[in-house]
C-alpha cells in the first residue's frame, strides 16, 4: 500500500464498533490499541492496524513514540458566526450580574445582534475565521455552527451562508443549524417572532438548502415549550433535524419536548427532571453538555453528566463557543466532563468524538478511526487517556491532521 502519511507507534483510540450513539457501558471502550499505526492517503484513512503489519510505503511517517493519538474532536454546539465581542460584560459578571439580568438592562445577545445585522457574509466570515483556526488548531476538525444573532430573515439566511465559506475556507465540515429562535428581538414579542419563524424563515433557510438542523432556546422569559413545539413542527416539515437548549436556566420541560418531537440532541440540561432524563433515554436523544458555560457565566452549577449516562442516554460535549463563552478548546472541555460532570476520560473522549459525530449525523464520516473515513486525527503529549484529562487545562493535542493535512505541529 502506498501512503501520503503514515502514525507510527501510537497509542490509538479507534472508537471502532457501534454504529449509534453510545451510552455509559459502551462509551466505556475507546477501541485504544498499544502500538498501533493510521496510514493516510489523501483525504482520507487507508489502513489502521498494529505496527508490526503495516508493510507498505509512506511518502511521510510521523513516529508518535507510543503517545495518544484519537479521532479530531467534534464539537457539536457553537455559535461561531457573529460580529464584535462581549469582553466589556466581564466587569458586569463580575459584579454579580446574571445573564437575564445583563440581557435586560440590553446588553447580552441584543448587542450582538445589533452588530450581527450590520454584517456582511464577508465579514461574518472574516470575524469567525481566526475562531475557527483557534478550534481547529486545538484539534476541533468538524464543528456544527448556528444562526441566531440577526433575528432578521435576511441576517439569519448571511450567518447560515457565513458557515459554507468558513468550511470553503478550512476544508473541513461545519454543520449548519438554524436557530432563528434564540433571543426574541426586542422590536416585537415571543409569539409574533415565532410565526416569523415558521411563515417566513423556515421556508427560506429550506428553499436555500443551507441548514441540516433547526434549534430553539426553549427557557422561561425567551420561547415557550409550545411555541418551541410548533417551530419543531414546521422545521420537520421543512427537512430539518432538530436540537434543542433545554432546561438550562429553570426547567420548563425542554427534556422531554426534544424526546418527544424526535430531536437529535437537547443540550445544556442543567435542570433536567428525572421524567426528562427517563423521556430522553426511552427516545434515545443525545444529551450535549457544554461544561465552561456554568463557569463563564459565573454561576457554577453543573448538568447531571454521571446520571445521564447511567439512565442509558448517550453524552456528547461541546464548547457552546458563543461571544458570553468564547471557548474554542475541546480538550478543555473534556477535562471540565471529567472533573465537573463525572464522566471517565474514555466517557469524555466518545462524547468529543463519536458521540458528537452522531448528533451531527456524520458518523458514516468522521468520529472513529477507520479506513475509508475522513482523516480527522490528534496526536497528543500524553500517553493515554487518563492523562489526556489529569491536568486541567493543559493542551495536549500536539498535531493535528485535519482531512489528510496536517495542519499544527
Ligand atoms: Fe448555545
Amino acid at each position: 500500500m502506498q501512503a501520503d502519511l503514515l502514525i507510527h507507534n501510537a497509542n490509538v483510540a479507534t472508537l471502532q464498533g457501534l454504529a449509534a450513539p453510545r451510552p455509559a457501558d459502551a462509551a466505556s471502550d475507546a477501541g485504544l490499541r498499544p502500538d498501533w499505526s493510521v496510514a493516510v492517503s489523501g483525504h482520507r484513512i487507508a489502513w489502521v492496524g498494529p505496527s508490526e503489519e503495516w508493510d507498505g510505503n509512506a511518502e511521510r511517517t510521523l513516529d508518535a513514540d507510543g503517545a495518544l493519538v484519537t479521532p479530531g474532536y467534534v464539537d457539536p454546539h457553537s455559535h461561531l458566526v457573529y460580529a464584535g465581542d462581549r469582553a466589556f460584560e466581564l466587569a458586569l459578571k463580575l459584579q454579580g450580574k446574571s445573564y437575564l439580568e445583563i440581557l435586560e438592562a440590553g446588553g447580552g445577545i441584543r448587542h450582538t445582534v445589533e452588530r450581527t445585522r450590520e454584517a456582511t457574509v464577508s465579514e461574518l466570515a472574516e470575524a469567525a475565521l481566526p475562531r475557527l483556526k483557534r478550534m481547529r488548531a486545538q484539534g476541533t476538525t468538524a464543528t456544527e455552527a448556528k444562526s441566531g444573532y440577526g433575528l432578521t430573515t435576511e441576517s439569519e439566511l448571511r450567518m447560515l451562508e457565513a458557515n459554507a465559506v468558513l468550511a470553503d475556507a478550512l476544508d473541513l465540515p461545519v454543520v449548519s443549524t438554524f436557530l432563528g429562535a434564540h433571543a426574541v428581538p426586542p422590536e416585537t414579542d415571543a409569539q409574533a417572532f415565532t410565526d416569523v419563524v415558521i411563515d417566513e424563515m423556515l421556508p427560506k433557510v429550506e428553499a436555500q438548502g443551507i441548514a441540516r438542523y433547526c434549534d430553539v432556546f426553549v427557557e422561561e422569559g425567551v420561547f415557550s415549550v409550545a411555541q418551541g413545539e410548533a417551530i419543531f413542527d414546521a422545521a420537520k416539515r421543512h427537512g430539518l433535524g432538530l436540537r434543542l437548549h433545554a432546561d438550562e436556566i429553570v426547567n420548563t420541560g425542554g427534556a422531554e419536548l426534544a424526546a418527544r418531537a424526535g430531536a437529535v440532541s437537547a443540550d445544556h440540561l442543567l435542570r433536567v427532571s428525572d421524567e426528562g432524563i427517563e423521556a430522553m433515554a426511552g427516545a434515545g436523544t443525545i444529551a450535549t453538555l457544554l461544561p465552561t458555560v456554568p463557569l463563564t457565566l459565573m454561576q457554577p452549577q453543573w448538568a447531571p453528566g454521571r446520571r445521564l449516562l447511567e439512565a442509558g442516554v448517550p453524552v456528547a460535549l461541546a464548547t457552546d463557543h458563543n461571544p458570553n463563552n468564547p471557548v474554542t478548546s475541546m480538550t478543555l472541555v473534556a477535562q471540565l466532563g471529567c472533573f465537573l460532570l463525572g464522566l471517565s476520560p474514555t466517557q469524555a473522549l466518545t462524547a468529543a468524538t463519536w458521540n458528537a459525530a452522531c448528533s451531527l449525523g456524520l458518523e458514516s464520516e468522521l468520529g472513529s478511526l477507520e479506513a475509508g473515513k475522513r482523516a480527522d486525527l490528534l496526536i497528543h503529549a500524553v500517553p493515554d487517556l487518563d492523562h489526556w484529562v489529569y491536568e486541567p487545562g493543559r493542551q495536549t493535542v500536539e498535531t493535528v491532521v485535519s482531512g489528510g493535512r496536517v495542519v499544527a505541529g
